[in-house]
């Protein structure tokens, strides 16, 4: 089977093959970024079949994102003796993948619930009828709700002593209701959901103990308490476990992912055993060298020596522009030049950010120079997103009275339903025709006098925006509605979420900063998306396309590329500034010490930092904007650690 490997191209190492070999009982690797552990499932599957006579039917292999589960399978299919037909019967699966297909099949009939906005309409209602729609926000709840899911946590086992306790606990079980009422089931509940189903149905349960005599997971460190309950209940019987991983990329925290799972593995496993990968194939020296850097600076890790199967290799180059939009015509211009010389196709870059709304320079120079790009975070642009999009809806209403879409939109926010509030508007219109026809809404059947008064101070709000500067007039209107929450809500839980939110809202000021007047800005708007329908239209931006990668660190994980750009690379970006301000007002959390909480932040970013280094296998470009969101930024103080 080895030598037929080799002359596949594939020469393992002596570890990687003890791995290979490995058959019965437990088995760890816990290992660096790019040591071959995921080489090492897949030859690991494939000599299973090949050698050990095993079906594909027994084996089970869990990974983290659906392109990860393909790339598994395709994999395989390549491998010596491996029929295309035996390939495709592994089981090679996200668990959300794995756990929706064992409820379709025991007769669960709900319909998935994702991220089509029926959860924020649902809360933005909830909250209204119970006149919290200045303390929560949907999003904020939605991200928290999901977290308790995660940790396997029911409405009635959460704390109830403060007041906002109490709330969130009635928010949660009114939010368990609605989607059980309505036979809906979300990403969350699938999980748990189909770890209920193996404690509670013995049969089914000893039928897949029975089945799936292999078990494999990559990207172990980054499994959460349900996963962990529910691979354990699956290799209780036969006690085949692989679990391959690196507790350096533990990257998911905020989605409940323990890396204590992997780093006490051998406690919960006494017979398991341990495979040491410790040669990166992936990267140059320089490429290995920096990210050990980095990482080395963290305390809680298990230090791991990584040696370097390239010793040629290029040096990371370093650039640091001025701002975020300089750093974006910086990559672009290097990606068109590559290209344009014939030396690399766009499929060989990847760009890497921090945040979506850090990416939105980015984003904006690709389309406007029609690069061909695939997003990996859904392909929306900056201006499409729910917290921007009514602001723009605003500033197009404020420059054109009549713009219909603009209206709709707006109509949301003041908390009348569009669609009839919108006919209403123009019945009213056609009767009598207005200067503002928004205004007609003050005689919306059923509208309170003090919602008169709301609609009327809108109607004023948006009439002072044109004699004002672009960002100024987004300045206002954020105050209008989301620092309102922002300030108004004190919860020391949901400060993350509302931090994202205050980004994206700064972030949306900076890109109007560069225009003198709202139609200026609002023209930019329409041109970045005319473009990316365009480009949509003709595909250049769907995978498969030759098409550059654009994507955030964490969406990363696992994938390698010859040439890789590491954007923002400032304090404030990464590390993320709600790392840095977690060491500055250390009193947040009152189970750990503040001190603690600030130094798991900041290591958390710094394990993002070696995650995106170490994607590259020939070219590292790290790029540090000088100004970040109109303040000085200084250079990523993990490079500078590392560099010393
Ligand atoms: P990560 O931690 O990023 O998930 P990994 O440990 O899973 O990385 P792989 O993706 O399996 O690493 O391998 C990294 C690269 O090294 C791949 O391009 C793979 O083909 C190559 N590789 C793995 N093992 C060997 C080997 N023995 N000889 C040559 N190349 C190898
Ligand atoms: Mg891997």
């Amino acid at each position: 089977f080895f030598r037929s490997l080799e002359q596949h191209g594939i020469q393992l190492n002596e570890a990687q093959i003890a791995a290979v070999r490995h058959t019965d009982g437990p088995l760890l690797t816990l290992a660096g970024a790019g040591s071959g552990k995921t080489s090492v499932l897949v030859c690991r599957t494939a000599y299973l079949l090949s050698v050990r006579s095993v079906m594909a039917s027994q084996l089970l292999l869990m990974t983290f994102s659906k392109k990860a589960a393909e790339e598994m399978k395709s994999r395989i299919a390549t491998l010596p003796g491996i029929s295309e037909s035996a390939a495709a019967a592994v089981e090679a699966r996200t668990f959300h993948s794995f756990c929706l297909q064992l409820l379709r099949r025991r007769g669960m009939k709900q319909a998935i619930l994702g991220d089509s906005g029926r959860k924020q309409i649902f809360f933005k209602r909830l909250l209204r009828e119970r006149n919290l729609h200045e303390t929560y926000q949907p999003e904020t709840l939605i991200t928290l709700f999901s977290a308790y899911k995660l940790e396997m946590l029911e409405p009635h086992e959460l704390p109830a002593k403060t007041e906002e306790d109490k709330q969130l606990k009635i928010l949660f079980e009114c939010y368990e209701q609605w989607k059980s009422e309505q036979q809906l089931i979300d990403y969350d509940d699938m999980l748990l959901a189909a770890y209920r189903l193996l404690t509670t149905d013995q049969n089914l349960l000893e039928m897949l103990q029975r089945r799936f005599r292999y078990v494999m997971i990559d990207e172990f460190q980054d499994t959460n308490k349900v996963q962990y309950e529910l691979i354990k209940l699956l290799a209780q019987q036969h006690g085949n476990l692989m679990v391959v991983g690196d507790d350096d990329q533990t990257i998911y925290s905020f989605n409940g992912a323990r890396n204590d799972y992997i780093l006490n593995f051998e406690q919960q496993y006494p017979t398991s055993k341990n495979v040491v990968l410790d040669i990166n194939y992936r990267s140059g020296a320089a490429i290995v060298g920096l990210g050990n850097a980095i990482i080395s600076s963290n305390k809680q890790r298990r230090p791991k020596s990584l040696k370097v199967a390239k010793t040629q290799s290029l040096s990371p180059s370093f650039a640091r522009p001025g701002n975020t939009d300089d750093e974006a015509q910086l990559i672009v211009n290097k990606i068109t030049e590559t290209q344009s010389q014939g030396k690399r196709g766009y499929q060989d870059f990847a760009i890497l950010f921090r945040t979506a709304s850090s990416s939105r320079a980015i984003f904006d120079q690709l389309v406007i120079r029609q690069i061909p790009f695939i997003d990996y975070g859904g392909g929306e642009s900056f201006y499409e997103q729910w917290v921007v999009k009514p602001i723009i809806a605003h500033l197009r209403l404020a420059m054109d009275r009549r713009h219909f879409d603009a209206m709709q939109n707006i109509l949301a926010t003041l908390y009348v339903k569009p669609e009839q509030a919108m006919a209403f508007i123009w019945n009213e219109e056609k009767q009598q025709a207005k200067k503002w026809p928004l205004i007609h809404l003050v005689r919306f059947p059923g509208i309170k006098e003090f919602h008169q008064e709301k609609i009327k101070e809108r109607l004023r709000l948006i009439r002072s925006l044109p004699k004002l500067k672009p960002e100024q007039a987004i300045r206002l209107l954020r105050d209008g509605f989301y620092d309102n929450y922002i300030q108004a809500d004190k919860s020391q839980t949901l400060t993350e979420h509302k931090d994202a939110l205050k980004e994206t809202l700064d972030e949306l000021e900076t890109a109007a900063k560069r225009f003198a007047t709202i139609a200026e800005f609002l023209a930019f708007v329409d041109e970045i998306a005319l473009k990316l329908q365009e480009m949509r239209q003709l595909k250049l931006a769907s995978r498969g396309a030759d098409a550059v990668h654009f994507m955030t660190i964490h969406k990363s994980k696992g994938l390698e590329f010859p040439v890789v750009f590491v954007s923002g690379a400032s304090d404030g970006i990464l590390p993320h500034s709600s790392a840095l301000s977690a060491s500055k007002n250390s009193d947040r959390s009152a189970i750990q010490t503040g001190d603690d909480v600030a130094e798991a932040a900041l290591e958390e970013e710094r394990r993002l930092a070696y995650v995106a280094v170490t994607r590259a296998k020939e070219e590292l470009y790290i790029s540090s904007p000088g100004y970040y969101r109109g303040k000085p930024a200084a250079v990523s103080s993990f490079l500078l650690n590392a560099f010393k």
